[in-house]
């Protein structure tokens, strides 16, 4: 029997494009069950590969979910329940953006089982969301999460910081707007600059990297929700579980054009892509430098399992507790490795 694997479901569909967006998505009317029969197909492909194996979360993830029809929504995750096991289905998130997703909507997308929504907030400042070329306001987005949050689901926000200009005063400004509204859980993502989108070719004058790393120990002095991921905030019990899995090294199937997978398949490992279904082997050491890459950006870091001993210089670790350390069978990044995280793994590796 193959193991559980959590499901990703990309939607590259978008009403237009953010000026630092390099994520796969475009900003056309999609052709709904064109993309429906599309993943059906992908998860009927996976079915006849895996089996009925476990689902132990699913997320929707783009691009711009909340766009979807809800009917359309509902027949993919009941052809999911068809082909795969859901009784230990933990969490399903729907990623959304603020102004694409009023009550009525959100309220059927939970009856079709939606227990989590992640709303694209981005700043709660109107000039900062028109420069990201966001096309919601402030208030729009308090609205979606002050609604959000009365029902009987998890909300998370994102947030992006580091824009030109920006300085610690933002930071605090940020977590105190956060708190008073009382998320449970937030993603503060650092603004990077992409080549090929519009920021790309702007030639901003971003913060300096002293200044972003102030910036970045401001959120954990100023948040009330505790750091258990780089960028990834949240109350006891309110981490986002498919993340959390896959950080850990948990195998997934991505569907859909733009979604990616690791799946794991008569004790291989294959990395995947949605859309035209492609799969490749991949071998142990490849897939446990992958599972240190994304446990040690984890408070609670990395299973030392034997792919992944073999690949540490334990004398540099060893030599290095400021920055990293094992306790147990696991090693993690001290606040001082998470801020130079790249360049820690790169002399980990044996
Ligand atoms: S809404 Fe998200 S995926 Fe869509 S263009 Fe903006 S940043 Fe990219």
């Amino acid at each position: 029997m193959n193991p559980a694997h959590n499901i990703y479901i990309h939607v590259p569909y978008c009403i237009s494009k953010c000026n630092y967006c390099a994520f796969f998505s475009r900003a056309i009317s999609p052709d709904w069950e064109s993309y429906e029969s599309q993943v059906l197909s992908e998860i009927d492909f996976w079915h006849n590969k895996l089996d009925r194996i476990k689902i132990p979360t699913i997320f929707f993830g783009g691009g711009t979910p909340s766009l979807m029809p809800v009917d359309i929504f509902d027949k993919i995750i009941k052809h999911i329940a068809t082909k795969f096991d859901l009784s230990e289905c933990a969490e399903i998130t729907l990623e959304s953006n603020p102004g694409t997703l009023d009550t009525q909507k959100l309220d059927d997308f939970i009856k079709c089982g939606v227990s989590r929504l992640s709303v694209g907030v981005q700043s709660f400042d109107d000039d900062e969301l028109k420069f990201l070329g966001r096309r919601h306001d402030a208030t729009t987005a308090i609205k979606l999460l002050d609604g959000a949050m009365k029902k009987n689901i998890r909300v998370s926000a994102d947030f992006i910081y580091g824009l030109p200009n920006h300085n610690v005063e933002n930071i605090i400004r940020l977590c105190d707007q956060i708190n008073k509204i009382g998320l449970q859980h937030a993603s503060l993502y650092e603004l990077t600059i992409e080549k090929n989108t519009p920021f790309g070719r702007m030639n901003l004058k971003m913060p300096d990297n002293n200044i972003m790393a102030d910036m970045y120990l401001a959120i954990q002095d100023n948040l009330k929700l505790p750091r258990y991921e780089v960028s990834n905030y949240a109350a006891a019990g309110h981490t986002c579980q498919h993340n959390e899995n896959i950080w850990a090294g948990a195998p997934y199937i991505g569907l859909g054009f733009g979604a990616r997978g690791r799946i794991f398949m008569e004790n291989q490992w294959f990395e995947q892509s949605g859309g035209d279904i492609q799969f490749d082997a991949i071998d142990n050491k490849t897939r446990a430098i992958e599972k240190l890459m994304t446990g040690l950006r984890t408070l609670r870091g990395t299973v030392i399992d034997d792919d992944i001993k073999n690949i540490l210089d334990f004398d540099f670790i060893n030599s290095h507790n400021a920055l990293v350390k094992i306790d147990g069978n696991r090693i993690y990044a001290t606040d001082a490795g998470i801020l130079i995280l790249d360049d820690l793994l790169v002399d980990i590796l044996g």
